[in-house]
């Protein structure tokens, strides 16, 4: 089969591929319908994380079942499915308590690389959800944000607890950012704040649901905010980048009492502790649980309630994923989809 192959920094070439198979009992095989570049992905691409060696790339997947495994039971050959980057059992005390991306059995999608033409899926019981019928494409594009961006910008907005009554800001305007609105405004927040400074993103997160946008960042962000709640500040603050200056612009964005859910990988963050202790903010975030999410967001989805498929705003065929790349690397394109 094809499929991405990160070499080096800024070198990623798209070659043959050995068929994946089934190794576990539990696993099941999918024929990837689309795949996606993540955010993440741009890590090793730019040489912030280190390659050891020649990488095969991608965690974000739908497809459908080829084959299963002997102890597969929830899936059959067949059917359209949507997983997310963490495989999980969705049995353990963990997975049970909703925190499916750090399940005492999971495995990393990202070590097996979903961008190609098919893809092992462990645990697949757990972690897939089959859709109640075959998807059109408009759906698969929405479906394929639900394996990742969309899941983890609804997980923010939870763990923000925007619901009705709140105002929440949300700092960050890539796919994860704009999708925590959508999110945000289906759980019924009164106002959302996008910051961003691009445009082509203002105008979408204004589709998904913004009220207002802030141009500012930093702590000229963080004034505008307050300046928009009495002084106060939001309820709830979604962090979607991960930098030391998104974070703090979070926390401090926040009234005492409100909740920051935080979703970008903080790449060396370093929280000052009387800084922390003095805000009186709630912290939670990390890996999103998108499996915990997924049968709500399929199901929005599949009835056509929300279509955040919209963030893709370049689709290429999987041989072309060098060009995705770098428009993705060069902040041309919020996301970019894959299609094998
Ligand atoms: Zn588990």
């Amino acid at each position: 089969m094809r499929g991405v192959i990160m070499h080096a920094p800024g070198d990623v070439r798209v070659e043959e591929r050995e068929d994946p198979k089934i190794i576990e009992p539990t696993d099941a095989i999918i024929r990837v319908a689309a795949a996606c570049i993540c955010g993440s992905d741009l890590w090793p691409y730019r040489g912030i994380e280190k390659l050891e060696g020649p990488t095969p790339m991608g965690h974000e997947y739908v497809g459908v079942v080829e084959e299963i495994g002997p102890e597969v039971k929830s899936v059959k050959v067949g059917d359209f499915v949507v997983g997310s980057f963490f495989a999980s059992d969705n049995t353990c005390e963990i997975c049970r308590a909703g925190y499916q991306s750090r399940c005492v059995h999971n495995v990393v999608m990202g070590t097996i690389g979903t961008q190609a033409e098919r893809a092992r899926i462990p645990l697949a019981d757990g972690t897939l959800v089959a859709t109640p019928n075959p998807p059109t494409t408009e759906e698969i594009r929405s479906l394929l944000a639900a394996s990742d961006v969309l899941g983890t910008g609804w997980f923010a907005a939870v763990a923000a607890e925007s619901g009705p009554g709140k105002t929440v800001a949300v700092v960050g305007d890539g796919a994860v950012g704009l999708l925590g609105v959508l999110a945000a405004k289906r759980l019924g927040a009164d106002r959302i704040i996008a910051m961003s400074r691009h445009a082509d993103r203002q105008a979408l997160a204004r589709k998904f649901g913004a009220t207002d946008i802030v141009t500012e960042r930093g702590d000229a962000g963080v004034a505008k905010i307050k300046e928009l709640t009495d002084g106060l500040g939001a309820h709830s603050v979604i962090e979607a980048v991960g930098t030391q200056e998104s974070m703090m612009q979070a926390i401090h964005s926040t009234r005492p009492g409100g909740h920051v859910g935080y979703v970008g990988v903080a790449y060396e963050v370093e929280l000052n502790g009387l800084d922390l202790f003095f805000s009186g903010v709630h912290l939670h975030g990390g890996p999103a649980p998108v499996r915990r999410f997924l049968p709500e967001l399929v199901d929005l989805i599949m009835s056509g309630e929300i279509n955040p498929g919209e963030v893709f705003d370049l689709t290429l065929p999987l041989d072309q994923a060098a060009d995705g790349y770098q428009a993705m690397d060069e902040r041309r394109s919020i996301k970019t989809l894959l299609l094998p």
